[in-house]
């Protein structure tokens, strides 16, 4: 395993130095979240990327790397992130330049959310890291049924449980321990991992090439292709891709599936899914539209997490029970991320996203890879952010917006 570790105070001063001096002066906290996650560089070889991600709130969010480790594709231990930790922990207890650092979240998918935090995987009994439901086993993999007859971890809880864990020397535990956080509240459930690339893939593949029962016939699939390639022209570009063919579906990138999950598939599957999969499917997008909406995601909170459960119930009637794997699961636990955070953007991957990818195209061979990307970041220049009011434009379809009392 190699490892390079960017020294999180200097980092975060050079973050800060691009940032206009006003909009620094007038923040007394600096509010920081952090993403884990395994990143195969090379189709051909087995080695991962494993960055720690550091993300900036401010605006712009600027995100910048904290450790950069190559490896396999499963780690044993959690070594690599012990620099990151103690850079953390000498920043919460002497805060930057006269300011205090505050941590958000640290944004994982589940299977690195269960390496970082040393706990059980979301595929075996017991696997959901924010209830303590017992999976039932269906047809070889392990499913969760309940909606709501569960009982919530608690950080205390957990740390609980981890001291006697520690005491019995049965397991090694999470260095992340060592840190203030809350232990369940601060390992968000990621829903652009969970609901985009999870839930609405699984919908999609579904009715494409699924059981008879719910799949679509090649015409009908035809018909919403078309129908999404309709909506090209009315796509703004505040959206990062265009609909496409429906079809293309295992090539669909997680900001697609968002899109579809958010805004063009209540459109495009009107009058062709069955009446049944249609309000089925409305259930799903209606509760996401409203969890991701920073002014809709806590008032109607309570209603979003019943429109998830019947989703969640609904999906054994229609699509069986071996489908209720952890990931539909997982809906039932989004709202009181979105409580927490103030709407699920506010915690998801989405922002390491882009920064990810990035990181992958800078390495160009397979010769050195880390010494490659440690080079070009280094060359990068770390410019002056622009910071500027969004303008209005007048040609379709840039030219609508929301006035300030609310109107289109
Ligand atoms: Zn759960």
């Amino acid at each position: 395993m190699e490892c390079v570790h960017f020294n999180l105070r200097e980092s975060l001063s050079e973050q800060l130095k691009r940032y206009p001096t006003e909009m620094i002066e007038r923040v007394s906290t600096l509010e920081l979240s952090f993403n884990i996650d395994g990143l195969p560089i090379f189709k051909s070889s087995r080695s991962h990327l494993w960055p720690i991600l550091c993300a900036f709130h401010l605006n712009p969010i600027s995100v910048f790397p904290v450790t950069l480790t190559l490896g396999p594709t499963k780690l044993k231990d959690l070594d690599f992130a012990e620099e990151a930790i103690n850079d953390i922990q000498e920043l919460l207890d002497n805060g930057l330049d006269g300011k205090k650092i505050r941590i958000r979240c640290f944004v994982c998918d589940a299977p690195a959310r269960a390496m970082v935090k040393k706990i059980k995987q979301y595929s075996g009994y017991f696997g959901c890291d924010k209830c303590t439901q017992k999976g039932t086993w269906v047809s070889g993999q392990v499913t969760y049924p309940e909606v709501d007859n569960f009982t919530l971890r608690t950080n205390e809880a957990f740390r609980a449980e981890m001291t006697i864990r520690q005491e019995n020397e049965t397991a090694p535990v999470s260095p992340f321990l060592r840190l203030p956080l809350d232990m369940i509240q601060q390992f968000p459930i990621d829903y652009m991992h969970q609901a985009c690339l999870g839930v609405m893939k699984k919908l999609i593949t579904e009715w494409v090439r699924g059981d008879r029962k719910v799949r679509l016939s090649a015409g009908q699939i035809n018909e919403v292709t078309q129908r999404l390639l309709s909506l090209r022209n009315a796509i703004p570009n505040c959206f990062a891709r265009k609909p496409r063919n429906l079809e293309d579906i295992d090539r669909w990138k997680a900001t697609e599936l968002r899109q579809f999950a958010v805004y063009t598939g209540k459109i495009v599957l009107k009058c062709i899914l069955s009446d049944q999969l249609y309000d089925h499917f409305m259930a799903f997008s209606v509760a996401l539209s409203l969890l991701l909406c920073p002014t809709l995601a806590r008032e109607h909170n309570r209603y979003s997490k019943e429109l998830m459960q019947y989703f969640i119930e609904k999906t054994k009637e229609l699509y069986g029970d071996h489908f209720l794997v952890y990931n539909i699961h997982s809906m039932v636990h989004l709202s009181e991320e979105a409580m927490a955070f103030g709407s699920l953007d506010a915690c998801s991957a989405f922002i390491f996203d882009n920064y990810l990818a990035k990181l992958k195209r800078l390495v160009r061979s397979g010769r050195k890879p880390l010494v490659q990307l440690v080079k070009r970041l280094t060359e990068m220049s770390t410019s002056p952010l622009s910071v500027v009011a969004s303008k209005s434009k007048t040609k379709r379809p840039n030219n609508a917006f929301t006035l300030a009392e609310g109107k289109c």
